[in-house]
């Protein structure tokens, strides 16, 4: 039996309906000025940006808002933010939102940190370009209210970042950031509209997908991964048709906790290491969408080149779904793919890179973004691939 080891996440964890009122007392807890940190407008069109503002005001915590995070948040846009947490002296930063405003309050959570007066920029905190400054306890505590099922990044150690100037997104890894308080309220999740519904809840089985086949993969993962699998294919396509049930969101927001933690005792693979890459080109492109047009040529290629392993792990997969599997051969485990590719089309997610407005002209130079940007992810997945591969497996998305 293979060994692990790894660090459970100390967050408190608040799960359920109109759970946001009870914010206030928790944030109490942790600090006292908050960051308070959202995207554009849905969470103020739907009420929630006023009721996370009335729950902390009610227990006295004071709030500065920091706005309009957008998809595939930047460097700029994290440095930015951490200068305003500097300027007002906040000692706790507060997400509502997605993936992206939550990766960004982290982000920001590690720079005001670690700064005094001068911000230092996340980037160098990220690992590509050499030096990497060290992520310590310094780190303010960080609250996520999630609004999306598809990251994990409420329960999880890690935080995405874009560099427009170099062209790489990459994941931040570090203990520290795992949020001290991480709040699930499920009539969030009912604000979602079928479209993001869809690309989120892919997200979600992306990474429960990869990190079980991956070769970081172990026996805990397996079990995260199997029942969140199980959970998104029986579920997401009722959560993309009534968004307001309150079963079906509960569902998926439990599988993106399950994924959150599989991030956790495991790794992505090259699914999420070339989605990135695009994204760092075509900063427009949606994450899930990306892995839409990627993942299913590339389960084939790992099926095909795969070991018994391999095969047997995607023959798992298929009976998450639903499949009758026989027996373990590399015939039963395309059965995952069509399963899917099924899916996809149910969601309306079977598009191709090309329909994401990628040009073919980018190709290589997206091969050398995700080997920049994401190697840790290319060498955890189960069959090797080389740069010639990795270009054949861009162009199979496009088509
Ligand atoms: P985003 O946070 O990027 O949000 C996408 C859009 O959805 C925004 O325009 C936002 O609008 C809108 N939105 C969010 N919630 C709601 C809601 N409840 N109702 C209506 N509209 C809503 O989406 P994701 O959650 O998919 O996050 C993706 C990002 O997370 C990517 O950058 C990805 O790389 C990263 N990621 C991080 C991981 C991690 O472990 N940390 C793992 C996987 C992905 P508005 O701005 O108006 O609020
Ligand atoms: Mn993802």
């Amino acid at each position: 039996m293979k060994h692990y080891q790894y660090s459970l996440p100390r967050t408190n964890l608040i799960f359920g309906e109109d759970t946001l009122k009870n914010l206030g007392i928790e944030v109490k807890k942790l600090g006292k000025r908050a960051l308070l940190v959202t995207g554009t407008k849905s969470m103020e069109r739907f009420g929630f940006l006023e009721k996370t503002v009335d729950s902390l005001k009610k227990e006295g915590l004071e709030i500065v808002h920091y706005s309009g995070v957008a998809p595939n948040p930047t460097v700029e846009i994290v440095n930015y933010g951490a200068e305003k947490a500097l300027a007002n002296g906040c000692d706790v930063v507060v997400a509502l939102g997605g993936g992206s405003v939550m990766d960004t309050a982290k982000n920001i959570a590690i720079v005001a940190g670690h700064s005094e007066k001068e911000v230092v920029s996340i980037w160098e905190f990220s690992g590509p370009g050499g030096k990497t400054r060290e992520i310590t306890a310094k780190t303010l505590p960080i609250v996520a209210i999630t609004s999306t099922s598809g990251t994990g990044s409420h329960v999880n150690r890690f935080a995405v970042v874009t560099n427009e100037k170099t062209r790489e997104k990459t994941g931040i890894m570090s203990p520290f950031i795992y949020p001290r308080l991480s709040l699930t309220d499920l009539d969030i999740l009912c604000s979602m509209p079928p479209s993001l519904t869809a690309r989120t809840g892919f997200d979600v089985l992306s990474h429960v997908m990869e990190c079980f086949v991956s070769k970081e993969s172990n026996s805990l993962t397996g079990l995260h991964c199997l029942k969140a699998m199980q959970l998104v294919f029986n579920y997401l396509p009722q959560a993309y048709n009534e968004g307001n049930n309150i079963k079906t969101r509960e569902a998926m927001a439990l599988a993106d906790i399950l994924a959150g933690w599989a991030l956790t005792t495991s790794r992505v693979i090259l699914p999420h290491a070339l989605s990135h890459a695009v994204s760092a080109f075509y900063p427009k492109a949606e994450h899930g969408l990306v892995l839409a047009a990627l993942t299913p040529q590339i389960m084939r290629f790992n099926i095909d080149r795969g070991d018994e392993e391999v095969i047997e792990k995607h023959c798992e997969i298929a009976k998450m779904a639903g499949g009758r599997i026989i027996s373990s051969t590399k015939k039963e485990a395309f059965k995952s793919v069509d399963a899917v590719e099924r899916l996809l089309k149910k969601l309306k997610l079977n598009v191709t890179l090309q329909n994401l407005g990628v040009d073919e002209k980018d190709l290589e130079g997206m091969v050398e973004s995700s080997f920049a940007a994401m190697k840790g992810p290319i060498e955890a997945n189960p069959v090797s691939a080389t740069r010639k591969e990795i270009l054949h497996l861009f162009k199979r998305g496009m088509e």
